[in-house]
Order: C-alpha cells, then sequence, then structure tokens
C-alpha cells in the first residue's frame, strides 16, 4: 500500500510534532507502507521522508522543479521525481497513493488534503482521506467543519468519511477498512 502523506514544511514550535510525525514514519516503514509525499527536505516532510528512509522503508517525492531549484527536494530518498508545477505534482501523488493523510501543517498541507477530500465528495476517486491530529490540531478545523453541517453546506456522511486520529494503529485500520460514503451528486 502507498499512503500520500501532506505535512508542515514548517516543523511547529512544539517538538511533540516533529516527534510524531517521525514515530509515523517509522511506523509506516515497519508496516511495509510506502509512502509518497511532496519531495521536501525540510520541516515535517523532511522528518518524515528521512524517518521511512531510516527504518528501511520506500520514499518517492513529486517535486516541482521551482522548489529544486530552490534546493529544498530530498535527495536521499528512494525515487524523486521533479514535474513542471504543483498541478502535476498532485495529479501523480493521487494516482500513486491508495490513501491520503494530513499531519500538522499549514496552508499547503490544508490545501492538499482539503483537494483530495472534495474530489473524494464528488466521486472522483474513492480512496480515504485522513487528519493524523497530533495533539488536537485540528480540533478547531473540525469545529468549523461542524458548523458548516449545521449551516447545511456540508452534508454529515461526506464530513464523517474523513478520518480523524491521534493513534497511528487506528489510523491504519481505518484506512484498510475504509467503505467510501455515497457521492454528493
Ligand atoms: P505548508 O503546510 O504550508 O508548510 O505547505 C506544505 C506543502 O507545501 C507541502 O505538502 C508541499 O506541497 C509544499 N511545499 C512547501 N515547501 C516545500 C518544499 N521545500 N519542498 C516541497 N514541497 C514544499
Amino acid at each position: 500500500m502507498t499512503i500520500a502523506v501532506f505535512c508542515g514544511s514548517s516543523s511547529g514550535n512544539d517538538s511533540d510534532f516533529l516527534d510524531s510525525t517521525k514515530e509515523l514514519g517509522k511506523y509506516f516503514a515497519l508496516n511495509g507502507i510506502d509512502v509518497v509525499y511532496g519531495g521536501g527536505k525540510v520541516g515535517l516532510m523532511g522528518a518524515l521522508a528521512d524517518s521511512v528512509m531510516e527504518n528501511g522503508g520506500k520514499v518517492h517525492g513529486v517535486i516541482p522543479i521551482k522548489l529544486k531549484e530552490k534546493e529544498l527536494a530530498h535527495t536521499n530518498i528512494t525515487q524523486l521525481d521533479v514535474v513542471e508545477n504543483m498541478h502535476e505534482r498532485k495529479a501523480l501523488m493521487a494516482s500513486k497513493a491508495d490513501a491520503f493523510v494530513a499531519l500538522a501543517g499549514g496552508a499547503g498541507t490544508l490545501e492538499e488534503i482539503f483537494e483530495v477530500w472534495t474530489w473524494g465528495q464528488l466521486g472522483f476517486h474513492s480512496k480515504p482521506c485522513a487528519f493524523y491530529n497530533i495533539n488536537g490540531f485540528y480540533d478547531k478545523l473540525f469545529e468549523m467543519l461542524e458548523g458548516m453541517c449545521d449551516s447545511g453546506f456540508l452534508k454529515k456522511d461526506l464530513l464523517d468519511m474523513l478520518i480523524k486520529t491521534d493513534n497511528k494503529d487506528q489510523l491504519l485500520k481505518a484506512i484498510k477498512e475504509y467503505i467510501p460514503p455515497k457521492n454528493k451528486w
């Protein structure tokens, strides 16, 4: 199984973010899960890739040329694909992945997981989307999303299709047992 991981190009200011990311990378490697990610060497992205590699796993990075030219690419991973732009990157990552997981991060991370979640809602794919919710990092976002349901902009079953957990075993179990909901339309 290959999991696409979206996470911060920064490490955050609490070491728990870094530690949990490294633990998850190790867990994926030890459970035979390959990782596809944005190909960066910085922040949680770099830490995740390092951890998977150090523990004998496989990491496929997909980086747009503009970021590679800024020397932000990870050079010690199993495979690095350099693509023209963000659209190509996301399409390639999505095609390689069996599931999508967001760790802590900023706007880039949110944009990536929301995009694949939206595609899932519309039935463009049937792959699970998950938030690995380190220290309740995403709790306020989930409150906002509940508010969208209350306001009639988001269907509850489409919110419930998101896997939300801070437990590695639960994360993998939920991914493996995922049943997609009925599409939005
Ligand atoms: P953010 O959550 O705002 O830190 O953005 C993280 C996302 O932005 C990543 O998943 C990548 O898509 C992209 N990104 C930012 N910096 C880099 C980098 N140095 N190398 C590769 N991708 C990056």
